[in-house]
């Protein structure tokens, strides 16, 4: 069958006043209708990027895709023409922003911004479009909707305002939801309400979801598969129970232990050495060399392919056998 969205071999780089970034390097994902992909990464990794391209808002500074498909349902959004392209993104696609401060406008009401989703792309009346604001304000579970209707974003706290985001995304009834850093902002207990808030509607609306994220900890519960990336590359891909158990690349094995754990409370918590590397200079053969502690000499000169690990995951490692052995 077709996948919702696919994502094939895409690159894309900016050119800056350094030279050449290289942001995304050949990734390839896809997800289905009612299945979450969660895509993990320390920033500069290209999971924003590839989200940006997906929606077309490849803005600062402007970025180029030099190569690659973008597939949904099966049709090329690259190549569509710029009325079809407009309307998937407009309304099929939803993206979910970390900061909904800066995404929602202070000086109009949340029932007006969400109410004008209505009016504009579906021409209901300014009292339909209330009646379908406070519901939608009801189903992201806002206590007292219909009297917050009329309160402006600064008067939400961060988790509520986050809510409102996700109703604005859902408004349209769309197919696929990106979620950028949806929780980040958020302190860990309203993190967790938000993310299950957002994998329920997910089940409930059958939508696709890509879940962009730096912490593997957030999406255990609620993804279905795992892309890790890494200077614009996925490293390794899995169903998500298995990259818990058993990762089968470096990388990924380091974000598991960076994870903050309630039984080491107090304990250091474990950071993978180095910083990711500056794109317009990408370490040659595998560009996790120079901070990986199980490099060896010819990490340095031979790009790893993702190598099939089982059916169903893929590691870009040369020695992901003995990453997951051990
Ligand atoms: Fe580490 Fe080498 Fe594997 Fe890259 S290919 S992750 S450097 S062991
Ligand atoms: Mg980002």
């Amino acid at each position: 069958t077709t996948p919702l969205l696919e994502v094939r071999d895409l690159h894309v780089e900016f050119h800056t006043r350094d030279g050449v970034a290289r942001a995304v390097n050949g990734v390839d994902y896809s997800v289905n209708a009612g299945e979450t992909l969660a895509v993990l990464g320390e920033s500069g990794s290209g999971k924003s990027v590839t989200a940006q391209t997906i929606m077309g808002i490849l803005d600062m500074p402007p970025g180029r895709i030099t190569q690659g498909e973008i597939l949904f349902h099966g049709q090329d959004m690259l190549t569509m023409s710029a009325e079809q392209r407009r309307k998937i993104r407009g309304r099929k696609i939803a993206m979910i922003f970390q900061d909904a401060l800066s995404s929602l406008n202070p000086v109009l009401s949340v029932g007006y911004q969400l109410g004008e989703m209505f009016r504009v792309h579906q021409g209901m009346s300014r009292k339909q479009a209330r009646a379908k604001s406070i519901e939608l304000m009801d189903r992201v579970r806002i206590p007292a909707a219909k009297e917050r209707i009329g309160d402006y974003p600064h008067q939400f706290s961060g988790g509520m305002r986050q809510r409102i985001m996700i109703a604005m995304a859902l408004a349209l009834e769309p197919e696929l939801i990106i979620a950028d850093e949806p929780t980040t902002a958020l302190d860990v207990t309203v993190q967790a309400q938000v993310m299950d808030l957002l994998a329920e509607l997910q089940r409930e609306y059958n939508m696709g979801l890509i879940l962009i994220t730096h912490d593997l900890g957030v999406v255990a519960d609620v993804a279905d598969k795992i892309a890790v990336m890494y200077a614009g590359r996925i490293v390794e891909t899995s169903p998500v129970h298995d990259i818990y158990a058993r990762p089968a690349h470096p990388y990924t094995k380091g974000l598991l232990r960076s994870i903050p754990r309630l039984d080491q409370k107090g304990q250091e918590l474990y950071a993978i050495k180095g910083l990711p590397p500056n794109l317009t200079r990408i370490p040659g053969g595998c560009a996790f060399h120079p901070r990986c502690p199980m490099a060896q000499d010819v990490c340095a000169t031979d790009v790893p392919l993702l190598h099939p690990v089982g059916a169903e995951r893929g590691s870009a490692c040369h020695f992901w056998k003995e990453t997951i052995g051990d």
